[in-house]
């Protein structure tokens, strides 16, 4: 008899396996489990007014592919189907060589706004002629980062002449952050030059933040799939590569359809970024930003056909994601499923990220344009609602499987087929 596959086993059984082939060890495998996850004493030290801890799912999307290394990803999510469209397009892309992922280096943007500044063309001039020496004293405050190979790299000075207040001065420090996602580097690095910067321009300093349009750290993927490779039950694969040119086309000229491209990108690109405790509104807020930036919604993915029968993907975004810093050291399963990835930097991170949300608008691409999403949703839908009506134990599969043969999925309905259990 063929052994279970993956999505068949129990929790136990994929835990045992990933052990089993060396991805996580025992004490990963407790981390991730939430035997020895995340416990409330060390909750207390993350944020404020604490009470407890709050649990969502963890699943492994398998089989990708990135840069010729084979990936199992975590994936925190609590939206069905997510997980296992990941892995079927993982699979899919990797019978094509998979994906190739790339980032730029990991540089960060922060502001510092300057108000009531006298003489701004003679302020400008004053940070440039002390532009050397600024960036000397913002390496300086952080020596560790400087010995990661991080630091300030530019200065640069924008006057917004009309604003609801009038005019004031802004000044850009482009960051290396290494490994981090770095807004506490950056925000460290503004407060401390502040002082100097009024004293240079005579104004006043308001904001030393951050900025989440990181279009200086973008991550890229790209995966070439032959057209063949693409059929499903019901089409060949030629008419699927088709519909999924048909279906990106709306998000191309739509932005009620780019939205939801994006959505659909981010489903992926979110859960691994809770997995590995990254800031994911940092990343969401940075990417809707970036699909705007021509003043209108763009799809962050774009696929087309080249010459021979190939359809080609390829995704571009900014990811500002650390493996150090916030949330990824402190909490157990952040760890644990950094080390299952084998990741040893942000930028790698970042790769893998942009690889997971392409291959998650793949799988919704290909599902939408051919059979749609809800035969494959729905079916995992049932069992949410089959527990939301009370269900429990195997009266959730009963309840499930009952609803999918009536073909209606709805409490009301899950409550009468409990009630006639
Ligand atoms: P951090 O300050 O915890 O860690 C970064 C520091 O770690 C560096 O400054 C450096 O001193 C040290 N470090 C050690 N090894 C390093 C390496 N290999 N590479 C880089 N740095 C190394 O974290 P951070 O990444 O600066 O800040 C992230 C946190 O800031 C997140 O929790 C995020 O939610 C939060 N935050 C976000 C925003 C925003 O997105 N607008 C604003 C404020 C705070």
């Amino acid at each position: 008899m063929r052994g279970k596959k993956f999505y068949e086993k129990t929790p136990a059984e994929r835990l045992a396996l990933l052990i089993e082939e060396g991805r996580i060890d025992e004490n990963d495998a407790g981390k991730l489990s939430g035997e020895n996850g995340l416990d409330r004493e060390t909750a207390n030290f993350m944020i404020e007014n604490v009470i407890g801890t709050f649990s969502l799912p963890i699943g492994v999307a398998r089989g990708f592919i990135i840069n010729g290394e084979k990936i199992d990803v975590p994936m925190v999510i609590e939206e069905p189907s997510v997980v296992a469209a990941a892995s079927n397009a993982a699979k899919l892309t990797a019978l094509n060589g998979g994906f190739s992922a790339e980032a730029d280096a990991p540089i960060m943007i922060g502001q510092l706004q300057l108000i009531n500044v006298p003489y701004p063309a003679n302020a400008v001039s004053a940070i440039r002629r002390h532009r050397k020496q600024l960036l000397d004293q913002i390496r300086s405050i952080d020596p560790v980062l400087a010995s990661v190979g991080g630091g300030p790299v530019d200065l640069k000075i924008k006057f917004f002449k009309n604003s609801p207040i009038g005019s004031f001065l802004v000044v850009y420090l482009y960051l290396n952050v290494a490994d981090a996602m770095g807004a506490n580097a950056v925000n460290s690095a503004l407060e401390k030059i502040a002082p100097e910067l009024e004293s240079l321009t005579g104004g006043e300093a308001r904001l030393r933040i951050l900025s989440n349009l990181a279009v200086r750290r973008l991550a890229r993927a790209r995966c070439v799939l032959k057209a063949e490779s693409l059929r499903t039950a019901e089409y060949d694969g030629e008419s699927v590569a088709a519909r999924i040119l048909d279906a990106a086309a709306l998000a191309e000229v739509d932005p009620y359809r780019a939205v939801t491209h994006n959505k659909g990108i981010l489903n992926g690109i979110d859960a691994v970024l809770l997995a590995t405790g990254n800031d994911w509104r940092a990343v969401e807020a940075g990417a809707h930003g970036f699909a705007a930036k021509h003043g209108k919604i763009f799809p962050l993915s774009r696929w087309e056909k080249d010459a021979g029968r190939n359809l080609i993907g390829t995704i571009e975004l900014p990811m500002a994601v650390g493996t150090v810093g916030g949330a990824t050291r402190v909490h157990p399963a952040a760890q644990a499923a950094l080390k299952m990835m084998n990741v040893d930097s942000a930028k790698k991170l970042a790769g893998i990220l942009a690889a997971v949300g392409l291959a998650q608008n793949l799988a919704a691409l290909r599902a939408l344009g051919t059979v749609g999403i809800q035969k494959g949703h729905l079916s995992l839908h049932a069992r949410q609602v089959a527990i939301a009506a009370g269900a429990v134990g195997n009266q959730i599969e009963l309840v499930a499987e009952k609803m999918r043969a009536d073909r209606v999925i709805s409490t009301d309905r899950a409550k009468e087929i409990l009630s006639a259990l």
